[in-house]
């Protein structure tokens, strides 16, 4: 395979271990930052609080996914081994309603996957492909083909298919283009688990929730050591937003009254810290330093990210031999990026850069 391969796999997995180097050093240089300012105690329990609720946010974040992985593992095992399926769904109803829903991987696409393990050099049968509808993750209607790799339980390579990605290859209809295509996106995929990209994204996760949870923790914290009253309406406000926050398939349906506290609770955090500047209760160096570690890191990890992204396009590209059903594949995408705050923060290029960078490589 071309030099060019081998060194795009090497980059990848340069910036993967950079980002946990990078997530953890935020996080120690943040609580050696409060430390100057805090007192010990209050250090401990900011450190406790912002670690447990970010560990709960992660976890709720990832629940549905995981969840869905775990019925679409069991939904194979159980059809492998008891062919009277039904008899296992009683104990689990969304199980049955999932393989209702769902399909298990048909033989276009288990073929197309080997394909792409054999064109990335891998052994054909490494990763597991899951039909997993995005649809039943999300919440909310989804009709756009995707795949995702993952390491399930920290450690089994995962493909997660769309339902609409396998549609792709039920038709006759312009089959050979569509397999092409179904090739490279599951190209792209295994170079995200060849490059590392899925290895430490849990410890990362975690200490990308942790900088700001652990920001407005310290925060809070610091007021209740200066002004007691002030103090606690931002331990009120803080404690508000850090249990009620909504995870994204929430912000789909209807509005709770825990997602309208949160929201209300995250809207005064902003006027909370400014009055706490201007009435001398909250220090400004303290401050800002949280604030340029909370966003510095993010925006960091989002940048390394669609880096990460652009990798695994190329390393497709190359695998694959050519760089067109994958630019085909993004024409079908449309993804603009409505402002500055989603492009610096957005865990995807957008598709015209992906294009523009995939034509750097010779078909
Ligand atoms: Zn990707």
């Amino acid at each position: 395979m071309s030099a060019g391969f081998s060194s795009y796999i090497r980059r990848s997995r340069r910036i993967s271990m950079l980002a946990p180097v990078a997530s953890f050093g935020a996080c120690v240089l943040m609580i050696v930052v409060v430390g100057k300012y805090l007192h010990v105690i209050s250090v401990v329990g900011t450190l406790i609080a912002a670690g447990i609720a970010s560990v709960a946010t992660y976890a709720r974040l990832h629940y549905r996914t995981e969840k869905f992985v775990r019925f679409a593992i069991r939904a194979r095992l159980a059809k492998k081994a008891e062919p009277e399926f039904d008899k296992l769904t009683r104990n689990y109803r969304e199980l049955g309603k999932y393989v209702q829903k769902s399909a298990h991987p048909s033989q276009e696409i288990k073929d197309a996957l080997k394909q792409a393990e054999k064109n990335i050099g891998l052994n054909p049968g490494t990763t597991m492909p899951l039909v997993v509808p995005l649809e039943l993750i999300l919440g909310v209607p989804h009709n756009c083909p995707a795949a995702a790799a993952m390491l399930y339980a920290g450690r089994h390579p995962v493909i997660l298919i769309d339902d609409n990605l396998q549609a792709m290859l039920d038709t006759d209809e312009n089959y050979e283009k569509n397999y092409e295509i179904v090739v490279s996106v599951f190209c792209h995929e295994l170079a995200h688990l060849i490059g590392w990209n899925t290895r430490w994204a849990k410890l990362v996760g975690i200490c990308e929730i942790f900088v700001t949870t652990f920001t407005i923790a310290a925060l809070a914290a610091y007021t209740l050591e200066s002004n007691l009253f002030f103090g606690l309406i931002g331990v009120c406000i803080a404690a508000i937003n850090l249990t009620f926050e909504s995870t994204p398939t929430e912000e789909h349906q209807k509005p709770s009254i825990t997602s309208i506290l949160s929201r209300i609770a995250l809207v005064s955090w902003i006027p909370f810290v400014l009055i706490g500047l201007i009435i001398g209760v909250l220090p400004i160096g303290l401050t800002i330093a949280l604030t340029i570690l909370t966003f510095g890191l993010r925006s960091l990890l989002a940048a390394m990210r669609r880096k990460e992204e652009i990798y695994a396009d190329m390393i497709s590209a190359i695998a694959h031999g050519s760089s067109s059903p994958l630019s085909d594949f993004f024409r079908t995408l449309s993804s603009s990026y409505p402002n500055l705050w989603t492009r610096i923060f957005s865990t995807h290029p957008p598709v015209s850069l992906r294009i523009k960078a995939l034509r750097r490589i010779k078909n």
